[in-house]
């Protein structure tokens, strides 16, 4: 038998899940694919950055100003953030700590920088790094995106490259070719989780010893 049962609340947590990997993995498609039909607490993050055409201000991000972002940052308002090409990026705190309080999983959507601040903070976070089945691949998303200068692409590449070498930092590594796949390895790593042992309450394990 491992480990000290008291340590273990007596209400189950819901598991911290973040997706994490280079931007033009498929990371946005694999999520919403995934959590089309299931109950779980997708973080909306802010942002500094300017909001797209088609984007819903409270769903897809909350789009805010970089002084109320700093003011939130400034008062610990966020899990992590980051400066990512030239906008800030955060998780807020308050929504994240609630949903898993009351039991229900959370999934984070968020670049690499600041699933290493969620690992070294909670290190029951499962960490799951999405890479791209090659680097041509990434190229030809990004470019394909059309929204970055091709000096732009090649900066993220070359960090791309060097997470991916970097991937051994993460529990677990998904290669997205085909998203019907990766969303099946999802559901299969979400599973796991659950039955992972620090999970189950004393109570359980008291009511199956006495009954
Ligand atoms: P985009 O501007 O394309 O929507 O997002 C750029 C990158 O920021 C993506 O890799 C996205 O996953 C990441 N991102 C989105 N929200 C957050 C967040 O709250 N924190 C961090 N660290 N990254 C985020």
């Amino acid at each position: 038998m491992q480990g000290d049962s008291s340590k273990h609340t007596p209400k189950k947590r819901g598991l911290l899940l973040v997706m994490t990997g280079a931007s033009g993995v498929g990371k946005g498609t694999l999520r919403a694919r995934w959590l089309a039909d299931k109950d779980v607490f997708y973080s909306v993050s802010w942002t500094t950055r300017e909001q797209r055409p088609g984007e819903r201000d409270g769903i897809d991000y909350h789009f805010r100003h970089r002084d109320e972002f700093e003011a939130a940052l400034e008062g610990d308002g966020f899990l992590e953030y980051a400066e990512f090409v030239g906008n800030f990026y955060g998780t807020p705190r308050a929504p994240v700590e609630e949903a898993l309080a009351s039991g229900q999983d959370v999934v984070l959507e968020i670049e690499v920088d600041g699933a290493m601040q969620v690992a070294a903070k909670s290190p029951e976070a499962v960490l799951i790094f999405i890479v791209p089945p090659s680097l041509t691949e990434l190229r030809r998303r990004l470019e394909g995106r059309a929204t970055e200068t091709p000096e732009r692409i090649e900066k993220r590449l070359r960090r791309a490259r060097e997470e991916i070498l970097a991937a051994h930092s993460f529990r677990y590594v998904l290669v997205n070719d085909d998203v019907d796949r990766a969303v099946t390895d999802l559901e299969a790593i979400v599973h796991a989780e659950r039955l992972r042992s620090d999970l189950i309450t004393d109570a359980e394990l008291r009511r199956i010893v006495e009954t």
